[in-house]
């Protein structure tokens, strides 16, 4: 039985490792060379880093992720703080695991090791352009003319998929008016201190999260706000700080300062996909490929590595692949939804106007159970003990 698995990100990496680790036979196909400076900083919460720990590379990911004490939640404009989350103290007492920040580079090189130190067999700068399935194979053709076979495809390749676009060529995804602009910037004395911790600032229709990653060496920024300028899905529309500096208006002017120190601004359209079904009878899609997510709760890499995991048990002594997709997707798919429903309540709560914002946060200092409810949710979750259950 040869599997291939289509892209070498996150999902894919997760998936051909724990695959490769149960005797299996994993081809990994992936368009670029692994090494990709744009990807910034990722949020990697307890219930991803049991999947890590599965794969053995939890101590690693120790090493080189940030584990920050707090996140604060903070004005746009005057900096004055709404609220406090503990994180640490929360992932010790409450989550019963870690939450760390990375750069997304670091978290590729330890699952890239891992896959190759468990046999499976890796072709890089291959883009795939075309995927024809039959009753028997699935053949994957690359824009250099090479083909690949296989007996199913594990689809891992990312927001825009090409598989996605095989299986369901009619699939239209909604925009959703709103871009986030990333960038990476270097921690130096210019950096005011208060850019230290991890921030979540917020003001109406728009708001920035800034962490410290690679140990307080790179200030990690994401700014999603309201806009109609899209035309296509991707990380990594080039911008510019012109494109922003209308945004910023209203912001304190340590925000501009931070944003015109590095001149890399990526722009990435948030789209929302409804996809109602993640497979056909030899191909199933994990990861963002089937349920790109929403960054309101930051759970895209977490979400496909809990997909890996899932989707590596259900396939250990599988008879049926079609049925066993569907058995995958089936247990996924509530999961993924209830995500992208708590995703949608922050973005409902971070884009108020500043009455409604006040309102929100005093009722969190008041009652600080409802966050950790909301966090517990998606946190608090194993997948390891839910798919023994
Ligand atoms: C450049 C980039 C920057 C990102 N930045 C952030 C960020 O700042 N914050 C954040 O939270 N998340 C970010 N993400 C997304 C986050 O990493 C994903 O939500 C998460 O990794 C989901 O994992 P995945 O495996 O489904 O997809 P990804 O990790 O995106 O992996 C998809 C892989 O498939 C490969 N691929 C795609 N199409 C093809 C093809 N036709 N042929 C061969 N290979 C293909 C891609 O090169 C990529 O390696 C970024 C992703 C990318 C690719």
């Amino acid at each position: 039985m040869q599997i291939i698995v289509l892209g070498g990100g996150i999902g894919g990496l997760a998936i051909s490792a724990l695959l490769a680790r149960q005797g299996k036979d994993v081809i990994l196909v992936e368009k670029n060379n692994f090494i990709d400076d744009h990807g910034a900083g990722i949020q990697i919460s307890s219930n991803a880093q049991k999947v890590l720990y599965e794969l053995g590379i939890l101590d690693l990911f120790w090493k080189v992720a940030d584990e920050p004490s707090l996140i604060n939640i903070r004005e746009i404009k005057s900096f004055k703080k709404l609220f406090t989350v503990p994180i640490a103290e929360f992932s010790n007492n409450v989550f019963n695991g870690g939450y760390h920040h990375i750069h997304r580079q670091d978290l590729i090189d330890l699952l890239l090791l891992r896959a190759k130190e468990l046999g499976v067999t890796i072709f890089q700068n291959e883009k795939i352009n075309r995927i024809n399935e039959t009753k028997e194979k699935v053949f994957l053709y690359s824009e250099s003319g090479k083909s690949y076979e296989g007996n199913m495809l594990i689809a891992a390749d990312g927001l825009n998929s090409v598989s996605r676009k095989y299986l369901f060529p009619d699939h239209q995804p909604k925009f959703q008016n709103l871009s986030a602009w990333r960038t990476c910037i270097k921690f130096d004395k210019n950096i005011p201190d208060v850019f230290v911790d991890p921030n979540l600032f917020i003001s109406k229709n728009l708001h920035l999260v800034t962490y410290p990653i690679r140990d307080n060496s790179i200030l990690n920024c994401v700014l999603i706000a309201k806009d109609s300028s899209v035309r296509n899905e991707s990380w990594k529309q080039a911008a510019t700080f012109t494109d922003i500096a209308p945004l910023l208006n209203n912001t304190n002017q340590a925000v501009k300062k931070i944003f015109l120190q590095n001149k890399i601004i990526n722009k990435w359209g948030l789209f929302e996909h409804k996809l109602k079904k993640w497979h056909s009878k030899r191909i199933v899609m994990i990861g963002d490929a089937a349920h790109p997510m929403l960054p309101f709760m930051s759970q895209g890499a977490s979400a496909s590595l809990e997909d890996s995991y899932a989707l590596s048990v259900f396939l250990e002594n599988y008879i049926d692949l079609p049925d066993t997709f569907s058995k995958f997707q089936r247990f996924r798919y509530r999961r993924v939804e209830e995500i992208q429903k708590i995703s949608s309540r922050n973005r409902y709560a971070f884009h108020q106007s500043t009455f409604l914002r006040k309102f929100i946060f005093t009722i969190l200092r008041l009652m600080p159970s409802i966050l950790i409810h909301r966090l517990k949710r998606v946190y608090n979750y194993d997948i390891v003990s839910q798919i023994k259950n």
